[in-house]
């Protein structure tokens, strides 16, 4: 029972979801170009080089596989009513089971298992089911549907909640925009979250056991309530993102009939970005394109200024000590424009280091927390003993964006018109 139906309405920290963090391009290069697993249908399906897949919209949707948090050592759950634990490898074989699950411990052993007070031995697996929807919590978030925990190596367990995906996308629209944007703008906000999602249940290869985060690595997840810092109990879903879920009929979007990735970010700075340089592959929807209905919108325009002492170090990471520049002499920009990435290459007078805007990005925030910037797209120049970043738009600027979204509602344009503006050339088309 949701008792709180505030929400926060800090505007997303959100729009990372494919933040290229070093080994994040190579990681989102193989998400979207290894062979996929077609999950509720007949055999894989394979993306082609634009990235984009096979898909019929008349198969039943299984339910999304959603990885909660990151990998750790321990877990508190709980359950508020009946609940049974199922063997992971036997849905069939009750573990345990009661009419309630005070908060306990699930741990995970060096010696590859699970223990939790009310297993009768440990398992390298188990699914936690309950008999009322969304009574299982998980640490401070309460889920609907059900929780599997596995076994993931050295001594930490994965925790997956695997939930009805219209469920699950009631609570990412919370989650990624507020609910004072305009229905028109959040419900294409569903339709690119629903896209993104189903695209990454397609694609999933077998070696990983969910289809996406929960965080903006991915998209935005709290499950359907969740206890904030303050100790406050607050709903990530609410009945007014169900409805906004429900007007948009269970549409996803196309081009010439394929799944593609559809990507979102918080403000594009005044040019929606070229998937093809950000994520190394995309089709004609994610080619990108002036925009400037962000204005004003938060980070539409920005600067930071980091010390070259720290710049250094981003650049130096994972560099043999006889390759690391010493100092930072120059400073040269190469920006194809078009909403391609630009190169950076710097010297020490001797040494010459390239290195993709994106690259720096994603380094820098390893340095120190307090040196991210907040998009791919910037100019830099060197200013005594720092670096003047000056850049525009918040996240990857792939797709839709999020700022532009609102204004265009604003305007009076509606959902599909908002979407055939960020995504040029896509349809929609309806799931069964
Ligand atoms: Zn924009």
């Amino acid at each position: 029972m949701v008792t709180d139906q505030r929400r926060e309405l800090q505007f997303p920290h959100c729009r990372e979801r494919t933040r290229i963090l070093p080994g994040c391009k190579l990681i989102l290069l193989l998400l979207v170009g290894t062979t996929g697993l077609r999950a509720y249908c007949c055999g894989p399906e394979t993306p082609t080089a634009d990235g984009t897949i096979a898909f019929d919209p008349s198969e039943p949707i299984r339910p999304i596989r959603v990885v909660l948090g990151g990998m750790q050592r321990l877990r508190t759950i709980r359950v508020d009513g009946p609940y049974k634990i199922l063997s992971g490898d036997d849905p069939g074989s009750i573990l345990a089971e009661g009419e309630r699950l005070d908060a306990t411990e699930v741990a995970a052993t060096q010696r590859k298992w699970l223990v939790a007070a009310p297993l009768p031995r440990p398992v390298e697996r188990f699914l936690l089911k309950a008999q009322q929807d969304g009574s299982i919590w998980v640490g401070k978030r309460c889920y609907r549907g059900h929780v599997r925990f596995e076994f993931a190596g050295g001594d930490y367990l994965r925790v997956i909640n695997e939930v009805d995906l219209e469920d699950y996308l009631a609570s990412v629209v919370s989650c990624e925009m507020p609910g004072d944007f305009p229905p028109a703008a959040q419900q294409a906000q569903v339709i690119a979250a629903r896209t993104y999602a189903l695209f990454h249940m397609l694609t999933r290869n077998d070696s990983q056991p969910f289809d996406v985060y929960d965080s903006s690595r991915s998209q935005n997840y709290r499950g359907l309530q969740y206890i904030d810092a303050k100790g406050r109990r607050l709903a990530a879903e609410t009945e007014a993102s169900r409805k906004i879920v429900a007007a948009t009929q269970r549409a996803v979007l196309v081009y010439q009939n394929r799944l593609f990735c559809s990507y979102y970010s918080a403000t594009c700075g005044g040019r929606t970005a070229d998937g093809r340089s950000v994520f190394g592959n995309a089709p004609p929807p994610l080619y990108g394109h002036e925009s400037d209905c962000c204005v004003g919108a938060p980070n539409y325009r920005w600067t930071r200024r980091i010390s070259i002492q720290q710049a250094l170090q981003a650049i130096n990471a994972g560099e043999l000590q006889t390759q690391m520049l010493e100092s930072l002499r120059e400073l040269h920009i190469n920006d194809p424009g078009e909403g391609r990435l630009a190169q950076l290459s710097f010297s020490d007078g001797q040494r010459k280091r390239t290195l993709s805007a994106a690259a720096i990005r994603g380094r820098l925030p390893l340095v120190s927390p307090a040196a991210d910037l907040p998009s791919p797209f910037y100019n830099a120049q060197i200013d005594g003993d720092e670096i003047i970043f000056t850049g525009r738009g918040w996240g990857h600027g792939v797709g839709l964006c999020q700022w532009g979204s609102r204004s265009l509602a604003l305007r009076g344009m509606t959902s599909a018109e908002i979407l055939d503006y960020y995504f040029p050339g896509s349809t929609l088309v309806h799931l069964k």
